[in-house]
């Protein structure tokens, strides 16, 4: 069943106020109005019994006017209209008061939206089923903005737009509104990031580091910008007492002897300390994507096929990919690779996360398949990939699908 859309009906204004005619006819010629409009036979706002033909133009043509009505300049002619009639003759008290009872000007202006919603479902229901129940529709005519007066025209115009611009005598060719989408998720929390104060001085130094350089806000904002939550995730910074980032019971947990280990491995490289810090920052962002991964498959209890691991390194990389920062998921595949074992421990296969090294060729696959005549590079350096590199485009837009699918209830 569909229902009257606030946004479905002014969305038709436009093409009836471009017809120009609207403006110059009115209300009793509401029949030769909607023909002026194109329409061949309108029954609905013709009224039942009345022939298209027989209305023409009185002041040429040998039509004779009824008793009672007429001939009077339309749009394109001249039509019998009904006679006004004359006003009785009041005898004037001199001394009494003579004016009526005064009108409500709000109720009057409801009687017309109810006469105008009336007309409009009466014309569109056989066609299109239920539109909305009368109130709705009269407060839709109420809503209108002053000016729009000629309610009861503007109904039956809208409703010949609605029915679609060729009708035949066979039958209307409809044209009903869209039914209503689906309704959206509503958004009841944010990402919100906590700064949890560490006991040690080099890992104050750590937060001095991140808060100065803004990114985790950055991300933070564009998280809350880009989806809808059902309930607040805690993005927590803090000393954990071991090397790690996770995430559990809607809290990210980014601990500072993680990024000492990341800070360790790029001022370890024959980086500049410019280019280090840009990798270490460009590292945990790309990390705390991971984990952000983990609490949306969470929150939207998402549907994950194969290793979670490997696919919140997908949202990560296709993330940062999006935002035109595919430098920090390379940064990541490096630490990855350097961290990974050169000959793992039948631990590391057992592992929910997939090897060092096969997060970083699967990370640089997604780099590739974004932009592989920009990102030749890494078929250069990494020779090894050239064969999975040629189905790296077709990975990266399969990828990018299947998120985009599963996250679009919740994207603002
Ligand atoms: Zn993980």
């Amino acid at each position: 069943m569909t229902t009257l859309q606030a946004h479905t009906l002014p969305a038709i204004r436009p093409r009836l106020a471009a017809r120009g005619a609207a403006k110059r006819l009115g209300p009793a010629l509401g029949f030769l109005s909607l023909a002026a409009l194109g329409a061949t036979a309108i029954g609905c706002v013709a009224g039942a019994g009345e022939d298209p033909a027989l209305v023409s133009d009185c002041r040429l043509e040998a039509l004779a006017c009824t008793a009672g009505q007429v001939c009077s300049e339309a749009f394109d002619g001249y039509v019998c209209v009904e006679r006004e009639p004359e006003a009785p003759d009041v005898l004037v008290d001199p001394v009494g008061d003579t004016s009526e009872d005064p009108v409500d000007p709000a109720l009057a202006h409801r009687a017309l939206c109810d006469a105008a919603a009336q007309r409009f479902l009466d014309c569109l229901r056989p066609v299109c089923g239920a539109f909305g129940t009368h109130q709705e529709v009269s407060d839709y005519f109420c809503s209108l903005p002053e000016g729009e007066a000629n309610l009861e025209y503007y109904a039956a115009a809208l409703c010949f737009d609605l029915r679609g611009e060729t009708c035949g005598q066979d039958g209307w060719e409809c044209s009903c509104p869209e039914p209503p989408a689906e309704p959206v998720a509503p958004d009841e929390g944010d990402f919100r990031v906590a700064w949890d104060p560490p006991d040690s001085a080099v890992y104050r130094e750590f937060e001095t580091y991140l808060r100065e350089a803004n990114v985790i806000d950055q991300w933070v904002r564009w998280l809350n910008q880009t989806y809808k939550l059902p309930y607040s995730i805690q993005i927590q910074h803090e000393e954990c007492g071991r090397v790690n980032a996770f995430y559990y019971n809607r809290k990210v947990h980014m601990c500072y002897e993680y990024l000492q280990a990341i800070a360790d491995y790029w001022y370890g490289t024959n980086y500049t300390p410019a280019q280090a810090s840009e990798a270490i920052l460009g590292t945990w962002k790309a990390i705390l994507l991971h984990e952000v991964g983990h609490a949306i498959v969470d929150a939207y209890d998402l549907p994950v096929t194969g290793q979670e691991e490997d696919a919140v390194d997908e949202f990560a990389a296709l993330s940062l990919i999006a935002s035109a920062e595919g430098r920090s998921v390379v940064y990541l595949a490096y630490f990855h690779r350097a961290r990974s074992e050169d000959d793992p421990s039948l631990q590391a296969y057992a592992d929910e996360h997939s090897l060092g090294i096969q997060r970083f060729y699967n990370m640089l696959c997604s780099v590739y398949g974004y932009a592989p005549e920009e990102n030749a590079w890494i078929l250069d350096r990494f020779p090894e990939m050239a064969a999975r590199a040629e189905r790296c485009p077709y990975e990266y837009r399969q990828k990018r699908a299947s998120w985009d699918a599963l996250l679009s209830p919740w994207v603002q």
